[in-house]
């Protein structure tokens, strides 16, 4: 048996920190050395990557995907397709975390980890989250807090909606023994055991989240509310939540386009750094994979979209390009900060003993050149060349 190396030269290296100039030395899946003057070892297959001007980065973790596909609103044939592998590794992730959605019921949890397993033998990490929108909600085992103990690649309950007339619309006990069942699954199972909340367009907002801390001990850290730039007002309200120590979690998929209440996620995240939020409690996330449903005032579904993995990446290049921040900022948000959220070991970062993980991006236009994931080329010169199963190559873009 060969094993396989892969030596980037000579990048311009942030871990998401800046490293400066380095190599940075893979042998089978992880990262073995960081320096200057690196070469591969003689008995490994080596594919050595010049790096020119390009910069080097963690692959990004994308913490809330419908990898088996989610929607439904509006009939059967809404219900959107499963993502394969290259929908991700083309735009840079190397990490997702699938989450089912507003249907529980003609989708499983079990189904979910099946597609997550899949897309880990094709290459890429993958984790879920068990349950979905209802808080009488799905599982594998019949327990919440079995399922994040026992299943390994569940870190935590969720997306459990508020605020959204799809949900079941849970009481702040209700809220509170979800938040428990997922912690104590967590601190049973070395997992972060989140409770990820989808907070829908309704006018309550994040006010069902503050009831549940008034009410019940729950560390407001492990409640992770997502699709916060929905809306300018929730976002305010976000703002509260983390001076309550709270984290927040902006989605990519969610544009200008979306109506007039809503942000995009880099205005949003430049907005909340100047509102006092710390870097530290900011994550992106694509919610890829999900149907987009378009709802008029009245309730009645107008349109449906998909939403796509490509806008994880956009908005990183947007805040670094449109807004001047750092790399090394702008990349936190997709990388160390949900890996950290999430405890998920070894990725998000480039280190010693993590996973090689790595995208070569062009520091003038933004592309995503190379993708290494778990130490394998899966995307060169900007083309995939590792696909899915059953993937149509050449598809897609
Ligand atoms: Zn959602």
């Amino acid at each position: 048996m060969t094993v396989s190396c892969v030596l980037v030269r000579g990048a311009q290296g942030y871990a998401p920190e800046p490293l400066g100039y380095v190599d940075v030395l893979a042998v089978g899946e992880w990262v073995v050395a960081i320096g200057r003057g690196l070469t591969p070892p003689p008995w490994a297959k080596a594919e050595v990557i010049e790096a020119g001007e390009r910069i080097l980065c963690p692959g990004l973790v994308d913490l809330h995907v419908h990898l088996a596909g989610g929607g439904g609103e509006g009939g059967p044939r809404f219900r959107t397709p499963e993502l394969t592998l290259t929908d991700l590794t083309r735009h840079g992730i190397t990490t997702a975390v699938g989450v089912l959605g507003t249907d529980g019921t003609t989708r499983s949890v079990a189904e979910l980890l099946a597609k997550a397993r899949a897309l880990a033998d094709e290459g890429i990490t993958t984790w879920i989250y068990t349950g979905a929108y209802s808080a009488a909600t799905r599982t594998i085992t019949g327990s919440l807090r079995d399922d994040v103990l026992l299943v390994d690649r569940v870190v935590g309950v969720g997306e459990i909606a508020v605020s959204d007339f799809r949900g079941s619309h849970p009481s702040e006990r209700e809220l509170a023994r979800l938040a428990g069942e997922a912690r104590v699954g967590g601190l049973l199972g070395g997992k972060a055991g989140v409770l990820h909340v989808h907070v829908g367009d309704g006018p309550a907002g994040l006010r069902p989240l503050f009831s549940m801390l008034e009410i019940a001990d729950v560390p407001s850290d492990s409640v992770l509310p997502t699709h916060l730039n929905r809306r300018r007002a929730l976002l305010e309200e976000a703002v509260r939540w983390a001076a309550h120590g709270g984290p927040l979690d902006l989605t990519t998929g969610i544009t200008e386009e979306d109506g007039p209440e809503a942000v995009s996620a880099a205005a949003a995240a430049d907005w909340l750094r100047t509102q006092g939020v710390g870097l530290g409690q900011i994550t992106l996330s694509s919610d890829a994979g999900g149907s987009a449903p378009r709802f008029s005032p009245s309730g009645e579904l107008e349109a449906v979209g998909v939403g796509s993995p490509a806008s994880l990446w956009d908005v990183v290049w947007t805040l670094r390009r449109q807004y001047r921040w750092p790399w090394e900022e702008a990349l936190t948000l997709a990388t160390s900060n949900p890996a950290q959220r999430l405890r998920l070991p070894r990725v998000g970062r480039i280190a010693v003993g993590h996973q090689a993980d790595w995208l070569l991006v062009d520091p003038e236009s933004g592309r995503i050149e190379w993708v290494v994931a778990r130490g394998r080329v899966v995307v060169r010169a900007g083309s995939p060349v590792v696909w899915g199963t059953f993937e149509k190559r050449g598809a897609g873009g």
